[in-house]
């Protein structure tokens, strides 16, 4: 391993499944993160289960947060993150319903970007329960662009329903 391919921008990835073995999707979609040319993961938060939210009644989900180092562009790296989607057999379902892999671009270093198709940070990180505690295990001291530090968001410990599995 080069002093290069550890440079780069830090960015947080979140993941969420709930069907066909959810956490071994979670851990597929890592094994695929860690492959992207120019991207290394650094550290990966627990395993979560949280009840889902929207009009749709769906198995509870799995989710985590990854943390990453890339030199790839914020695009380039969501490009990735939807073939993975794609690879691991997402089909384009309901806005809110079941899907066997989500891969949402959470923070990209202090970067903000407002494109079509790109938010970062992402929107609904101060609303997720399932983002706000993986991601305070890996960087309890980060500060998101727009939002501010972390440490400052409440976190809704007991709805949607949400607990630590590994
Ligand atoms: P979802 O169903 O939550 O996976 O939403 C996927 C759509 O959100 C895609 O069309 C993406 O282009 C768009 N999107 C916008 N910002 C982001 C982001 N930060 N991470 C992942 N998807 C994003």
């Amino acid at each position: 391993m080069t002093w290069k391919w550890c440079a780069g921008t830090r960015a947080f990835v979140g993941l969420g499944s709930n069907l066909d073995e959810p956490a071994r999707q979670i851990e597929a979609a890592i094994g695929r993160l860690q492959r992207i040319p120019g991207t290394r993961v650094g550290a990966r938060s627990s395993l979560y289960r949280s009840a889902p939210f929207g009009p749709i009644a769906q198995p509870d989900y799995v989710n985590a947060v990854v943390m990453l180092r890339t030199r790839r562009t914020p695009r380039e790296l969501l490009e990735q993150m939807q073939t993975i989607e794609r690879e691991l057999g997402r089909t384009a379902g309901e806005r809110w319903g079941p899907r066997r892999i989500d891969l949402d671009l959470l923070v990209f270093g202090d970067e903000t970007v407002e494109e079509d198709g790109l938010k970062v940070p992402h929107p609904g990180i101060a609303e997720r329960n399932f983002v706000l505690l993986p991601l305070s295990e890996l960087a309890p001291d980060l500060s998101i662009p727009g939002l501010g530090r972390l440490a400052g968001i409440p976190v809704n410990h007991t709805e949607p329903r949400i607990e630590r599995i590994a």
